[in-house]
């Protein structure tokens, strides 16, 4: 069978309640979305690659029509690999819609891949993935901004954090340290970099 398959590829450094938006909205229109976590060792993430993948896992762990992988180099490579002709991506502003035009055109030209652009709802158009690690790193509750489910991967980091494993506080620590050395304020008009992964 010739199965619509799309892949949903970002970085999801924490995959917000925009993006969880973005899968459901888009499940009716494929027969399977595979979400796709792009690791770039260049790029010091906020959260492990692993904790990004398996929370997204658990998420969806009861829709089998879902499918979460990890993946490094061309968005296009991984897509080849999972058979999906579509890519799925969302966007919020002016600016996002630009980023995505430009990747959607190089997309096409490289691979013939069509690119699915979703707006996102009303409600989630100002949540990124950098507003809620900067909310995290000055310690509040970012429940609202999350899917259900994924919020519980934040608090148990937490949890284990009162329980006084030492390495894994100062595991946290340090890449907030990282984090708050690196980034540039989530309100201070980040410029998006072109990016194909
Ligand atoms: P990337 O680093 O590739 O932009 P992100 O994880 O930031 O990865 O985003 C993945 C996709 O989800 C992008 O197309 C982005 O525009 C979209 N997206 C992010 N946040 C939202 C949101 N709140 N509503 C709709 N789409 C969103």
């Amino acid at each position: 069978m010739n199965q619509r398959i799309a892949i949903f590829p970002g970085s999801f450094d924490p995959f917000t309640i925009g993006h969880h938006s973005i899968v459901e909205r888009a499940l009716p229109l494929f027969d399977k979305i595979v979400v796709a976590v792009g690791m770039n060792s260049k790029k010091h993430s906020f959260l492990p690659e692993i904790d990004r993948l398996d929370a997204i896992r658990r998420l969806y762990a009861d829709e089998p029509r879902m499918e979460v992988i990890a993946y490094s180099g061309l968005t296009v490579e991984a897509a080849e690999q999972c058979g999906a002709r579509y890519i799925l991506r969302g966007v919020r502003t002016v600016k996002d819609f630009e980023y995505e035009k430009t990747l959607a055109d190089i997309n096409r030209k490289i691979a013939g891949l069509e690119t699915v652009l979703l707006y996102t709802l009303p409600e989630y158009g100002s949540i990124s993935s950098s507003i809620v690690r900067e909310l995290i790193s000055l310690g509040r509750d970012v429940t609202d901004l999350l899917p259900p489910g994924y919020t519980f991967e934040i608090f148990s980091r937490r949890c284990d954090m009162r329980r006084g494993d030492f390495w894994h506080i100062r595991a946290i620590l340090a890449q907030q340290l990282r984090f708050a050395a690196t980034t540039e304020t989530a309100y201070g008009g980040k410029h998006r970099k072109q990016s194909l992964c």
